[in-house]
């Protein structure tokens, strides 16, 4: 695997690529490498000739020091990961490499913003495009895969992409869990033996949901959702939401691709899941 620190490096690196008509896949991530980011490295490596992969802890996206503090870095043992995954290139500037100082972002992208996770972490959805588009800039893919476990996150990068007129095509690839059910997360380390209990509450909640669901009764549904989560011990919830999947607005009886959304700490911990229940 071919690793570059240096983004005027790799512009160079992938310039060729293009030229000699190779296709490129592009997985964003910020390390602490699990199946799942494994599992978008091996959709992009079914579709392209090159794969390229980035970590980087983006500070732009964490509204809380602490969380970006105390984020997980297992430098050594990633690369183990993706050079048995079989990943081509890896992209792992440090920040001087990706933003000037005081550097300003703002992309109006509307409503998304605000909603669901953009309530909770004022600020992260611009940090988000903010480095989505510098890293699409500098690794220019044909085509990018994010997994549907930020939900929210993809619809936002869709919404650059189209606002921009950026050139790559997106795919949104499915959530991997623990055998138990938990999605499986960066953030799951810092979850004690209790904690990882509780948590367990999220993924059944959502497996309810769906097995359950009743369009003309969501909200009881998301009340009962609700009373299951609130009634775990060491779980605080901050939103369970049933959603129309292309605005993120509240379901109705005629909504035809719904999505239930969860976010909660549990312990000290801060999770996010979610389920498509039609689409
Ligand atoms: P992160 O390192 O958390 O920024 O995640 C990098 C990419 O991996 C994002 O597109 C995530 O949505 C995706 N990802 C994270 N967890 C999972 C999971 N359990 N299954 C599939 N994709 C995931």
């Amino acid at each position: 695997m071919k690793i570059f620190t240096r983004t005027k490096e790799i512009e160079e690196y992938v310039l060729q690529l293009r030229l000699t008509g190779k296709t490129t896949g592009f997985v964003a991530t910020m390390g602490a490498l699990h199946q799942g980011h494994l599992s978008l490295i091996q959709q992009a490596q079914q579709a392209n000739d090159v794969v390229i992969c980035s970590i980087f802890v983006n500070p732009t996206q964490f509204n809380d020091p602490a969380d970006l503090e105390k984020y997980p870095r297992p430098i050594v043992a990633d690369i183990q990961k993706l050079e048995q995954a079989g990943c081509d290139v890896l992209f792992n500037p440090d920040v001087s490499e990706i933003y000037a100082t005081h550097e300003q972002w703002h992309l109006n992208i509307g409503e998304l913003e605000h909603l669901l996770e953009g309530k909770f972490r004022p600020g992260h959805y611009q940090g988000v495009t903010q480095v989505v588009y510098k890293l699409f800039n500098i690794v220019k893919p044909d085509t990018a895969y994010f997994g549907q476990k930020d939900y929210q996150q993809v619809m936002v990068i869709s919404k650059m992409v189209q606002l921009l007129n950026m050139p790559v095509k997106l795919v949104m690839c499915p959530i991997l869990r623990e055998p138990d059910g938990l999605a499986m997360s960066s953030r799951n380390i810092h979850l004690t033996a209790d904690d990882r209990l509780h948590s367990l509450i999220l993924s059944k909640t959502l497996n309810w949901v769906k097995d359950n669901f009743n369009s003309d009764k969501i909200p009881e549904i998301k009340a009962a959702a609700e009373q299951l989560i609130n009634n775990e011990p060491g779980v605080e919830l901050e939103y369970f939401e049933i959603v129309d999947g292309d605005t993120l607005h509240p379901a109705n009886q005629n909504t035809k691709n719904i999505v239930a959304l969860v976010a909660a700490r549990v312990g000290k911990t801060r999770l996010i899941d979610n389920v498509i229940i039609s689409s």
